[in-house]
């Protein structure tokens, strides 16, 4: 079963950052010389490490991307830099300019909504040569037809809908809806940090091209910060890789390794696992217990008392109260637990098969709609003389587990604190 993907701010923190940060610094008529020589060589450098970092990722789709911008860069910065020498525009710079703010959006927005799909240097060519196509017929009719090309480009085609305030020509605004509305369709289908920066990337190079021969430095800035904000993106999801749980969005054991690593002196830890789900496993099948393992953890992630829920491998979670004491968790876990007790898990996927003629016969009637429970066993520990570093707190928080599952699961149990053994929360709750 796929993971479900869920929409996040974070993906588009970053993005909107960086290009809310190029809106403000474009904006400004006079930059001093340190900046704007960084700004001219900045789109430069962020293609060739930005291409290389993608292109060592596998990010074959980031790496079209920032080549589009780039490409629409240097045209454009060609007339712009000639435009402020010279005080006049090129012969050409209609053209040119009419005709990079109809293609940039097109060509990113056909590259942001073409997924990956065969061999990545293979993908890499065909992405390569629809560009080389697409400009070299453009070139081929631009210098051969130039006035037929410009009155094609810059005609109003729908009177009605033009306005005063439109800098570009009518279809580039077309594009730009065409490109905004694939992008859009292609993060909502797939929300990932790539997408998201994609789409605001868009929304940049929108803001941009109006004002390419208005403000002196609004083409260097915002093809940079969007070209740096593909870049990111794609650094974001290596990091999510590496430290979420792909399956039920939680972050994994290497971010619970990273937080263990800075913890205050005091901290209660609890090992949490899902009780008898071998069994689940085989009667309702392995979709169904993905399905079950999501629900849980969306369950465990709202635990109260300061706690963070992570997934620390299987059908095994661990919550972590930094600078908390174990009578103050208790209560939480207590209440984390029952609620999952009390949790009906509709089933959804009707075509769900059970693994053989066993599990078919005791999934009887376990069919689309039907509700199902689970139950999670819990054991707690807290940093204290006994137990110091981390991996001590989690034995114990372990061992703490072990007598709850011993004692027919279902429970909280806490690690006894004279060691002699663990005490059953409702136990001494009364
Ligand atoms: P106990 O109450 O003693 O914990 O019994 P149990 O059956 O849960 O035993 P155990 O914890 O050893 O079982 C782990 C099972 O969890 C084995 C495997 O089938 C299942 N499991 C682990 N990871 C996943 C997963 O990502 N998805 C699914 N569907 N099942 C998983
Ligand atoms: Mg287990
Ligand atoms: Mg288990």
């Amino acid at each position: 079963m796929r993971p479900r993907a869920s929409y996040r701010p974070s993906h588009f923190l970053p993005p909107a950052l960086l290009v809310a940060s190029g809106a403000v610094v474009g904006s400004l008529s006079v930059l001093n010389e340190f900046f704007t020589s960084l700004f001219n060589v900045l789109p430069t450098l962020l293609l060739l490490l930005g291409g290389a970092f993608c292109s060592v990722y596998g990010r074959v789709r980031q790496v079209a991307l920032l080549l589009v911008v780039y490409l629409a860069y240097y045209l454009l910065d060609t007339q712009v830099d000639h435009f402020q020498v010279q005080g006049v525009v090129r012969e050409d710079a209609g053209l040119v300019f009419h005709l990079s703010s109809l293609l940039l959006p097109l060509l990113y927005g056909l590259h942001g909504c073409w997924e990956e799909r065969t061999h990545l240097a293979r993908d890499l060519v065909a992405r390569c040569a629809v560009l080389v196509a697409v400009l070299g017929v453009v070139l081929a009719l631009g210098s051969r037809f130039p006035d037929g090309m410009l009155g094609a480009v810059g005609s109003v085609y729908w009177p009605l809908l033009h306005g005063d305030w439109m800098n570009l020509v009518q279809l580039a605004y077309l594009a730009f809806l065409l490109a905004l509305v694939a992008l859009l369709v292609t993060y909502l289908r797939h929300p990932r940090p790539q997408h998201g920066a994609q789409l605001l990337g868009l929304c940049g190079l929108a803001w941009m091209l109006p004002k390419v021969f208005i403000l002196p430095h609004a083409l260097h800035v915002m093809s940079s910060m969007v070209m740096l904000a593909l870049t990111a993106s794609v650094a974001h999801e290596a990091y999510q890789m590496a430290f979420r749980d792909e399956l039920t969005g939680l972050p994994g054991r290497r971010a619970l390794n990273e937080r263990l690593r800075r913890l205050g002196r005091n901290y209660v830890l609890a090992m949490t696992d899902v009780d008898h789900f071998k069994k689940f496993n085989d009667t309702y099948g392995h979709d169904v217990g993905d399905q079950v393992l999501r629900l849980v953890a969306s369950r465990l992630r709202k635990v109260g008392g300061g706690g963070k829920a992570y997934r620390y491998g299987g059908e095994e979670f661990t919550i972590l109260f930094s600078g908390k004491t174990m009578e103050e968790c208790l209560p939480h876990l207590e209440a984390v637990r029952q609620a999952i007790e009390a949790y009906q898990i509709r089933l959804r996927d009707p075509d769900n098969r059970p693994r053989n003629d066993d599990a078919g016969r005791a999934r009887r009637g376990a069919s689309a709609g039907q509700a199902v429970s689970v139950t999670i066993s819990i054991g707690a520990a807290e940093r204290d003389a006994l137990q110091r570093t981390p991996d001590e707190v989690i034995k114990a928080a372990d061992q703490a587990l072990y007598s709850a599952k011993s004692a027919g699961r279902n429970r909280v149990f806490r690690h006894g604190e004279n060691r002699r053994g663990a005490v059953r929360i409702r136990d001494v709750a009364g």
